[in-house]
């Protein structure tokens, strides 16, 4: 079983890369942002209280997080594996999500961070609204404040897999299919 953390800023290019990989290793995707959005647009409770968060740019509690986070893993029994994306992203997601593995036999096998520069991520990001049309990609003021929360709450969420000698700093600058090719060679390093 092969279970990722795909982790990196806003605009890293998680969510496309994350396809990548669940096509070449047959994982489940889990992104959280994709599941609040999922819940927003079907007008859930859950939806409302993620939207009054993620509008600001700011995390959505932990608790609520993580308890989504576990019913989803719980939901797919028959997972040849994982790919989380955009989880953990604070210290205490982190250790929920190991003990939450642990307890049934699992384990992370690699983080994979993308790194990109600040200003190239505002530029994606920016780019990104105007298809996308996430009101917190659209307002600099937020994507600022993306950042900002990521470097303080996120950032040292690495720390954390490299103190298991699990994490893998893979550039994410260049194309697509270069950054992929980096990521693939990561994972098939892992499982030897
Ligand atoms: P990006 O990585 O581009 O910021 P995501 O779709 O991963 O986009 O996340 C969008 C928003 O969803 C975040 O800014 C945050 O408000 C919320 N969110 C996603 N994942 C988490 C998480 N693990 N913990 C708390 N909030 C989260």
């Amino acid at each position: 079983m092969i279970n990722l953390v795909l982790f990196g800023p806003p605009g890293a290019g998680k969510g496309t890369q994350a396809e990548r990989l669940v096509e070449k290793y047959n994982l489940v995707h889990l992104s959280t942002g994709d599941i609040f959005r999922r819940n927003i647009k079907a007008g859930t409770e859950l939806g409302v209280l993620a939207k009054s968060y993620m509008n600001d740019g700011n995390l959505v509690p932990d608790e609520v997080t993580i308890q989504m986070l576990e019913s989803e893993v719980n939901s797919h029994p028959q997972a040849k594996g994982f790919i989380f994306d955009g989880f953990p992203r604070t210290q205490k997601q982190a250790e929920a999500l190991d003990a939450f593995l642990a307890s049934k036999d699992m384990a992370i096998t690699a983080m994979l961070a993308l790194n990109v520069d600040d200003d190239e991520l505002t530029a994606r990001l920016l780019n990104r609204a105007k298809t996308s049309g996430r009101p917190d990609d659209a307002d600099p003021s937020i994507i600022a404040n993306r950042i900002v929360v990521y470097k303080k709450e996120t950032a040292p969420v690495a720390n954390f897999y490299e103190g298991q000698n699990k994490l893998h700093v893979v550039d994410g600058v260049g194309s697509i299919d270069d950054i992929s090719q980096r990521l693939f060679q990561a994972v098939d390093n892992y499982g030897k």
